[in-house]
C-alpha cells in the first residue's frame, strides 16, 4: 500500500522565529527518503481552516506580539479544530509559542492576557528575565526516550496540569519553568517543546518519533528504515558533551 503523510503547518507567517520551518522540510524529507508520500498545506492567518485533513501539524514559535496578533483568527474556529486534532490522536509538534497556544493562557510580563485553545491542561507566565540558551533535555519513555539537544529563547514560565507529562526532563538549561525540570509536553500524540530553530534535523531520532506516531495512527504499527544519520549524530556528541560540562 502506497503510504502517504499529509503536514498543516499552522500560520506560518506569524509563528515562524528562528528558521522553525525547516523542521517541516526536515518531516517531509525524512518520509520522502523512505518512499513514504508527503504533502504540505501551509496555513496563515485566514486561511481557510484545513487542520481536519491533517496527519501531522506542525506550529513554530513567535514573540508576545505575533501570538495576540493571530488570537482573533485562532478564535473564529481554528481553535475548536485543533482541540478535536488533539482528542482525536493527531500527531502535534509545537514549538515555544506554538506549544504556549495549545494550554489555556498566555499571560505577558506585562499583564496581557492571550486566551488560547485550552486543548491541554498548562499555562503560561511571562516573567521579568528571559530564558536563553542551547539546552539539553532527555525525553520520556512515551516519546522515545532519546536526548535532544536545542535552543531555547523565551520570557514564559510554563505550568503542567495535574497529571499532564512533560516532553521530557533538562539535563541543562531551563525547560518549561527552569524550576521543576520538566521541558515542554506529551500529551495524546502532541509533542511541545521551548526548543526552537532546526530541533529536527538535529535530533533526527525526534523527527522519526513524530512521524511514526502519525503513520501507527493512520496505517498500524510502522517501522521506519534506518537512514545515515553519523553526520547529526557526531554533531549531537559533540554538542551535548560541551552543555553536559556546561
Ligand atoms: N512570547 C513567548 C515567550 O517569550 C514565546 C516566545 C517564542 O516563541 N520564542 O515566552
Amino acid at each position: 500500500m502506497e503510504r502517504s503523510i499529509h503536514i498543516c503547518h499552522l500560520y506560518p507567517d506569524l509563528l515562524n522565529l528562528y528558521g522553525d520551518r525547516g523542521n517541516v522540510l526536515c518531516l517531509r524529507r525524512r518520509l520522502e527518503w523512505r518512499g513514504i508520500g508527503a504533502s504540505v498545506t501551509e496555513m496563515p492567518v485566514g486561511a481557510a481552516d484545513r487542520l481536519a485533513e491533517a496527519d501531522l501539524i506542525f506550529i513554530g514559535g513567535g514573540q508576545d506580539f505575533e501570538q495576540q496578533a493571530l488570537l482573533e483568527d485562532l478564535h473564529r474556529g481554528k481553535d475548536a479544530s485543533l482541540r478535536a486534532a488533539v482528542a482525536d490522536g493527531v500527531a502535534i509538534l509545537a514549538i515555544c509559542g506554538g506549544y504556549q497556544m495549545l494550554g489555556q493562557y498566555y499571560e505577558t510580563h506585562d499583564g496581557v492576557r492571550c486566551d488560547f485553545v485550552g486543548a491541554i491542561d498548562l499555562r503560561t507566565v511571562g516573567g521579568k528575565e528571559r530564558m536563553i540558551g542551547n539546552y539539553l533535555f532527555r525525553c520520556g519513555d512515551e516519546s522515545g526516550g532519546m536526548e535532544v539537544v536545542g535552543f531555547e529563547n523565551h520570557s514564559g514560565r510554563t505550568w503542567l496540569g495535574e497529571g499532564v507529562k512533560p516532553l521530557g526532563r533538562v539535563l541543562s538549561g531551563y525547560g518549561n519553568n527552569g524550576q521543576d525540570g520538566t521541558e515542554g509536553v506529551r500529551y495524546h500524540n502532541v509533542f511541545g517543546t521551548y526548543s526552537h530553530g532546526p530541533l529536527l534535523p538535529k535530533n533526527p531520532a525526534l523527527c522519526d518519533e513524530i512521524l511514526k506516531t502519525a503513520l501507527e495512527r493512520k496505517y498500524g504499527k510502522a517501522e521506519l528504515a534506518p537512514l545515515d544519520d553519523s553526520a547529526e549524530q557526531n554533531a549531537f556528541r559533540e554538542i551535548a558533551a560541551r552543555l553536559r560540562n556546561a
